[in-house]
């Protein structure tokens, strides 16, 4: 059961609507520009950038006038320039086992153009919460299996509509420090208390443990990250400060289906976990469901797993691996898996097959998948098999698609060879 609450009317709130851009998503540079767009004196941007950044980042606020600790005059004149926005939540599903969607509109790029949307999910579990954010609007790369490749409108995501989500997410959940009660901010309290323990509950399922719902952050949802690898480092660079949203980065994970020169400098640069979407262990089947792997094949790949930058036992890579009935998930495919691994600092995260309106694969039987991971076990990896989270909302791994359309062959063609030539 899903329901679908429409939140247009009460808290939509468009970024940039009017002559007013946002302050929510600008990194500790953007701030300072827009302090000396007010006249405060470059002697005093690092202190004023650090009481922005703790009201924005720290304590969520959504108007000046809560900045108690800036003057009024101050307060006067950053209301006057800017805002305060969030990217309008467009709609919201709630999934019965407690996943949450959202359907983020964004600000049009041009005056008129019908604005692009994305999706967010927020995954509770007892030990953690975890957001799985969007990267790009749809994506280039037409993975067969993948509801996301069939997107017709791609662009990159701002830095500052990455951080967004995340703020959005703790907007919706009241994940603010002091967020119980409601604040002044309009948006309905949804947490709840359990009755006999007095722990805190969000919409029946138990906070994680910590002191926020969202401890986690994995770039799984819509979109390759390291085809936008500035607007990603970017933001989590302001994700990840102390002082602030303060997801640290080995609680990020970001997941590529195999970007290869952009690995190393993810790792050198960014410094977060690695995801990598394998799929299959031939470059035959891989070349056929991961198309960008004609360009970067298997042993590339992994060549560029083993130097990546930081990883240890302690800071395994996590290879994802989606089980797809009658192509990939044979014993045989498991050995060659746990060969193909060798010497690397590994996990293997066995993902079922989510299914979506028109796809031709199915999910291979549990029996297979149990098989499967009886095999990479005795490996000796542990291999979770991911459980289908949110599948009743399309939430779930490789469902999301904030468009219906469906390209055509031919469109897809095309867009895999634009993706083949980047
Ligand atoms: N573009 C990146 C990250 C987004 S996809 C990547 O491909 O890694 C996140 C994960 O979902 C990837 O492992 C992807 O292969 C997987 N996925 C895509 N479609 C899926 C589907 N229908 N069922 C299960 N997993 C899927
Ligand atoms: Fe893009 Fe990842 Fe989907 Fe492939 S699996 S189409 S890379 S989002």
């Amino acid at each position: 059961m899903s329901a679908t609450l429409d939140f247009a009317s009460p808290i939509s709130l468009p970024v940039g609507a009017g002559p007013k851009l946002s302050l929510v998503g600008r990194d500790r540079v953007g701030l300072a520009a827009a302090l000396a767009e007010i006249g405060v004196p470059a002697g005093e941007w690092k202190m004023r950038v650090s009481q922005l950044w703790h009201w924005i980042y720290f304590r969520g606020i959504r108007e000046f006038e809560e900045m108690t600790n800036v003057s009024k005059r101050r307060r006067a004149a950053l209301a006057e320039h800017f805002t305060l926005a969030r990217p309008e939540v467009a709609a919201e599903q709630v999934s019965s086992d407690g996943t949450r969607k959202w359907l983020i509109r964004l600000a049009a790029d041009t005056p008129g153009e019908k604005p692009h949307e994305i999706e967010t999910v927020y995954i509770p579990e007892a030990e953690r919460g975890t957001l799985c954010v969007s990267s790009q609007v749809g994506c280039t790369l037409s993975c067969t299996f993948c509801h996301t490749g069939t997107q017709r409108l791609v662009r990159n995501l701002t830095a500052g509509e990455i951080v967004g989500q995340l703020v959005i997410a703790r907007d919706r959940l009241g994940d603010w420090p002091g967020a119980i009660p409601p604040r002044k901010s309009g948006l309905p309290d949804l947490r709840t208390q359990d009755p006999n323990s007095g722990k805190p509950e969000f919409g029946g399922t138990i906070v994680p443990a910590g002191e926020r719902f969202i401890s986690n952050i994995v770039f799984m949802g819509m979109g390759e990250p390291l085809y936008n690898f500035d607007g990603v480092k970017s933001a989590i660079e302001v994700i990840a400060d102390g002082d602030g949203l303060a997801v640290g980065k080995r609680r990020i994970t970001v997941s590529t289906s195999g970007v290869v020169p952009m690995i190393e400098r993810l790792g050198a640069e960014v410094g977060t976990m690695l995801a990598v979407s394998l799929h299959a262990t031939r470059d035959d089947l891989r070349d056929e469901i991961i198309p960008l792997n004609k360009k970067y094949p298997i042993k590339d790949l992994l060549a560029a797993c083993r130097g990546y930058p930081g990883v240890s036992n302690a800071r395994r890579i996590t290879f994802e691996y989606v089980m797809l009935k009658g192509v990939n998930d044979t014993a045989a495919d498991a050995r060659e898996l746990v060969r193909l691994l060798k010497g690397i600092p590994a996990k293997i995260n066995l993902i079922p097959f989510n299914p979506w309106p028109g796809t031709c694969y199915e999910c291979s039987d549990w029996k297979t998948i149990e098989q499967f991971s009886e095999i990479v076990f005795r490996a000796g990896y542990a291999s979770p098999v991911r459980r289908p989270r949110g599948r009743d909302i399309l939430a779930a791994c490789g469902q999301l698609k904030s468009e219906t359309q469906k390209l055509s062959a031919r469109e897809r063609m095309a867009l895999r060879a634009m993706a083949m030539t980047d």
